[in-house]
C-alpha cells in the first residue's frame, strides 16, 4: 500500500533550537516546511536548561514561545516521534521515507489532561531530569512539552488498562502500529544536534560510582525551577552542598577519549552555573578547576570577569583523580599549574564534570552527507558558506555541524534557511525554465 504523501519545500530534521529556528525562518518566507523530531516533544537540549549565558534569561521562558510558534505556524507541519528511514533523490527533489512511531495515544484525541499519568502505577526514571525524578509509563513527557500529548512506554507498561479507564476521551490505543509517511521536499536542513560525552568516560573521576559526581546537564536540572528537587541538593543524601567544584575539559581536548576538539560551551556553562549557584547557595564555596578558560563570544569575557568579582574561585590545575569518603564527600587530587605543579587534595560536597559535545546523530548512511574527522557533518566551505554540506540541497545547522552555543545555533539556523531558500529558488527556477523549454520544443514540433 502506498504510504500517505506530503509535498513541502523543505524538510528540517531535528526540533532543537537550531531546527526550530530554521523551520520558522523558512516558513516566515512562505515556504512549506515539514519538521521531523524523533522525540515525543520538540525543544532539544535547550528546553532542559535552567538559564542561558550570557544573558541569564530563563531558558524555559525563551524556548517555549519558539516551540509554540513552530507548532502553530500555518506553513509548518510538525512530525514528532518520527524518524527518517531513507532518502531518495529524483528530478531535483528529495523523497524521504519516514516512520511515525506509535505513541499508543491518538494525538488527535489527546488533550494532555494527564489523567492517564495519574492513574498509571508504573514509576520509571525520568531521563528529562537526568533520572533524579520519576515519570509514569504513560505521561506527557515534561510540563512544557510541545505537543502536549501523552506517550506510552510499551516496554515498561503492565497493560493493566488503568490509564485507558482514566482517559476521558478514549485516546489510548494499545494496538497502534508504526505509520509510514513519504515526504517530498526540495531541500533538507539537518539540525540533529549533539549528545554530551559520557560522564563516566574518565574512570579516575568516579562518575557512575560516586553519586555526587554529576555532569553539567544534571546541574542544569538541579538549578531549573522545574527541576527534580526544586532546589540544589546533592544526590547521595539530599544535603545542601557547601562546597561545589567544576572540572573543566572532562570529556573534550582529550586524546585518550578520542575527543581532541574544544567543545566551546563548557567553560561558559560552568561559569554560568557557578554564578547561579552563588545566587542560590549564598554561603557555598565554588571552585572551577581549569587548564584554559575559553570565553570566545560577545560579552563572554566580561561574564567571566563578573564571575571572578562574585568570588568564584578559578584554579588553574589538572584534576588527576577524585575519591570519596564514607559520607560520599569527594576529594579532588589536583596538580596546581601556577604553583610549581604542587599537588593538593581538596574536599568538596559535589563535583560537576564539564563534559563536552558529541554528534547527536550520524547522518551519513541515510542522508549521504560526508562526515568530518571529528564526527560532525562535514562543511566543505566553512568560511564562506558554513551551512553547506557535501551534498547539494542538504544544509546543516546548529551542533549537528560541530560544537556551538545557542547564539551560533540561531545564526547558523538563519544561514541554513537562507541557503535552502536560495537553493529552492535556483533549483525551482531551473526546473521551471526546463519545463518552459520543453513546452517551447513541443510547440515548435507541433
Ligand atoms: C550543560 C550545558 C549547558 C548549556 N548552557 C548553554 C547556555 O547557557 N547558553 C548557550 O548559548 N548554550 C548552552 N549550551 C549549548 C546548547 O545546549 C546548544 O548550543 C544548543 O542546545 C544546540 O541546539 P541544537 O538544536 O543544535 O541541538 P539539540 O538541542 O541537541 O537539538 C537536536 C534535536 O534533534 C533531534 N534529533 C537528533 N537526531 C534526530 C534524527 N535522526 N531525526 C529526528 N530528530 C533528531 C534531537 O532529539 C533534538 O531534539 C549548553 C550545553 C550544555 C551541555
Ligand atoms: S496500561 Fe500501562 S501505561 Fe496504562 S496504567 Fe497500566 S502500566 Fe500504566
Ligand atoms: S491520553 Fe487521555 S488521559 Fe492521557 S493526557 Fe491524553 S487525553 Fe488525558
Amino acid at each position: 500500500m502506498t504510504p500517505p504523501q506530503l509535498e513541502v519545500d523543505a524538510l528540517v530534521v531535528g526540533g532543537g533550537i537550531a531546527g526550530m529556528q530554521s523551520a520558522l525562518d523558512l516558513a516566515d518566507q512562505g515556504y512549506q516546511v515539514a519538521l521531523v523530531e524523533r522525540q515525543a516533544s520538540i525543544g532539544g537540549k535547550m528546553i532542559s536548561l535552567s538559564k542561558v549565558f550570557p544573558t541569564l534569561d530563563c531558558c524555559s521562558c525563551i524556548t517555549t514561545p519558539k516551540m509554540s510558534a513552530v507548532a502553530h505556524h500555518p506553513n509548518i507541519r510538525l512530525l514528532t516521534y518520527t524518524e527518517v528511514e531513507s532518502i531518495g533523490e529524483q528530478d531535483g527533489a528529495f523523497t524521504a521515507r519516514l516512520v511515525k512511531k506509535p505513541r499508543y495515544v491518538d494525538e488527535d484525541l489527546c488533550t494532555g489532561c494527564r489523567q492517564c499519568e495519574y492513574a498509571c502505577p508504573v514509576d520509571l526514571p525520568n531521563a528529562f531530569d537526568r533520572n533524579l525524578s520519576a515519570i509514569r509509563a504513560i505521561c506527557v513527557p515534561f510540563s512544557t512539552a510541545v505537543p502536549q500529548k501523552a506517550v506510552l512506554d510499551i516496554e515498561h507498561c503492565l497493560l493493566c488498562g488503568k490509564c485507558q479507564k482514566a482517559c476521558p476521551v478514549d485516546a489510548i490505543d494499545f494496538t497502534q502500529q508504526p505509520e509510514p509517511l513519504e515526504v517530498r521536499a526540495g531541500s533538507i536542513v539537518l539540525a540533529t544536534g549533539f549528545e554530551t560525552t559520557p560522564v563516566d568516560a574518565k574512570a579516575e573521576y568516579g562518575a557512575g560510582r560516586f553519586p555526587n559526581v554529576i555532569d553539567g546537564l544534571t546541574m542544569e536540572r538541579l538549578l531549573a525551577p522545574t527541576g527534580p528537587y526544586g532546589h540544589v541538593l546533592r544526590p547521595s543524601d539530599g544535603k545542601e552542598p557547601d562546597s561545589i567544584a567544576y572540572v573543566q575539559c572532562a570529556g573534550s581536548r582529550d586524546q585518550t577519549l578520542g575527543v581532541e576538539y574544544c567543545s566551546r560551551v563548557c567553560c561558559m556553562y560552568a561559569i554560568k552555573q557557578a554564578m547561579l549557584l552563588s545566587g542560590t547557595l549564598t554561603l557555598a564555596d565554588i571552585t572551577i578547576y581549569y587548564m584554559d578558560i575559553r570565553t570566545f563570544g560577545k560579552g563572554y569575557e566580561q561574564f567571566y570577569k563578573n564571575a571572578q568579582a562574585m568570588g568564584i574561585r578559578f584554579v588553574k590545575g589538572k584534576v588527576a583523580k577524585i575519591t570519596e569518603d564514607e559520607a560520599h564527600n569527594l576529594i579532588a587530587r589536583v596538580e596546581l599549574i601556577e604553583e610549581g605543579s604542587q599537588v593538593v587534595e581538596w574536599k568538596h560536597d559535589l563535583i560537576v564534570l564539564s563534559v563536552g559535545m558529541l554528534p547527536g546523530y550520524r547522518p551519513e548512511a541515510v542522508y549521504g552527507v560526508p562526515i568530518a574527522d571529528d564526527g560532525f557533518v562535514h562543511t566543505p566551505s566553512p568560511n564562506l558558506s558554513p551551512t553547506l554540506t557535501g551534498r547539494p540541497g542538504i544544509f546543516v545547522t546548529g551542533t549537528a555541524g560541530g560544537p556551538m552555543d545557542i547564539v551560533d545555533s540561531i545564526v547558523t539556523a538563519g544561514a541554513a534557511a537562507a541557503e535552502a531558500a536560495a537553493y529552492l529558488e535556483t533549483n525551482g527556477a531551473a526546473r521551471r525554465r526546463g519545463a518552459m523549454a520543453q513546452q517551447t520544443r513541443e510547440l515548435v514540433h507541433a
